[in-house]
């Protein structure tokens, strides 16, 4: 596994310095937010204007991830480079490697962007999983699904988020059919996986930060709750017994390690009905189950991102109470007014014009008392 990132620890980015940020969604807005309050600039990298990361920075270069010559400049114009999703194609971190710091390195990147390397890096170093294969032509699918048993789900392995890209297979499934939903198109050969169904008490995730000098520290794990697969409400913190909390911090501190992260590492998890912690996939970057530590952390995941991207100390991962962090998808971001009267209800709107259903518009977080 790469170390990269840890030899580098002198490398400290002081405020003034400015931080580049792949992608111009939700999760750089917030991010360059927390960067200038401890005045930094960000400069953002991504092919739509007005994008919701745009609105907050003047520094932004509006190009296409393949856009080499706007790489070079935007390379030479920031001190270091992060992202904020995860399906930045291989190709633009691999050529910017050699020109700009990259915290997360690139081949963390790498293998978060494929199921199926995620899968096997932590069958690597002993993190459980769901049992799984790989197919990449239909003719196989019926020989995996024999093995692994119904119900199973096939997803594709790369670019797939928020319930795109897989089907679950029942008893009663036709595999051309599958195959035909997730491959787009019955004789198309694509990267894909299978895994055996969950039978899940609970979703669940952890959220670790590791700095350039190795040390890490996770915020608590959380309770997720999907609707149509994609996160509705997180509850913090998750209903669990301390074992299991303890084990999944346990999981996640060694994958952070193992993989040589410097930056974020958020770890989606299944907790088995015997309260075992299965590990279904993760993202080097901010998470939407992490949006709560915005107002209800003493370190918020995005103000981690900066430490961590510029080489500071990280910050406390301490909650300052319980929470729930309701997602506002489509439609009813339109409530913001009602939201906005409710005391203690905490609001945070994206900037998005158009409130296409299952769109992720802004999210509220609101403190819950103890007691
Ligand atoms: P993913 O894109 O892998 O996060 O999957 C989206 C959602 O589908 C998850 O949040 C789960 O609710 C469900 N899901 C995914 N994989 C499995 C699995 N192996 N077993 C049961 N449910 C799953």
């Amino acid at each position: 596994m790469s170390n990269n990132g840890i030899g580098e620890a002198a490398q400290t980015i002081g405020p003034g310095g400015v931080i580049g940020i792949l992608g111009g969604g939700q999760l750089g807005r917030m991010a360059a937010l927390a960067a200038a309050r401890l005045g930094y600039r960000t400069h953002i990298f991504c092919p739509e204007a007005d994008s919701p990361a745009c609105q907050v920075t003047p520094l932004a270069t509006i190009a296409t991830y393949d856009d080499e010559a706007a790489l070079t400049a935007f390379a030479a114009a920031v001190d270091v480079v992060t992202f904020e999703f995860e399906n930045i194609p291989f190709a633009t971190v691999d050529f910017l490697r050699d020109k700009v710091l990259l915290r997360p390195d690139a081949e963390v990147l790498r293998i978060c962007q494929n199921r199926l390397r995620e899968k096997d890096f932590c069958g690597r170093i002993g993190v459980p999983t769901t049992r799984y294969a790989e197919v990449v032509e239909p003719e196989a699918l019926e020989r995996v699904v024999r093995d692994l048993g119904r119900p199973c789900i096939l997803k594709t392995a790369e670019m797939g988020y928020d319930g795109k890209g897989q089907v679950l297979i029942e008893p009663e499934s036709d595999l051309a059919a599958a195959w035909a939903a997730v491959a787009g198109g019955a004789d198309r050969r694509i990267p894909a996986i299978v895994e055996a169904f969950v039978d899940f008490q609970m979703e669940a995730s952890v959220i670790i930060a590791r700095s350039a000098d190795g040390s890490c520290r996770s915020y608590p794990l959380v309770e997720n709750r999907h609707k149509n697969h994609i996160l509705d409400q997180t509850i913090v913190p998750a209903r669990v017994a301390p074992k299991v909390v303890e084990r999944a911090e346990a999981i996640a501190r060694r994958m952070a390690e193992e993989i040589g992260l410097v930056g974020l590492l958020a770890i989606e998890m299944f907790i088995s009905q015997d309260g075992e912690v299965l590990v279904n996939e993760m993202a080097p970057r901010p998470h939407n189950s992490g949006h709560w530590t915005l107002d209800a952390c003493v370190t918020s995941q995005f103000e981690q991102q900066v430490r961590t991207a510029a080489g500071l100390p990280l910050g406390s991962c301490r909650p300052l109470g319980d929470a729930v962090m309701q997602n506002l998808l489509g439609d009813a971001a339109e409530d913001w007014l009602e939201i906005l009267s409710e005391p203690g209800a905490k609001l945070h709107l994206y900037g998005k014009s158009e409130a296409r259903p299952g769109r992720k518009m802004g999210h509220v977080t609101r403190l819950v008392r103890k007691g």
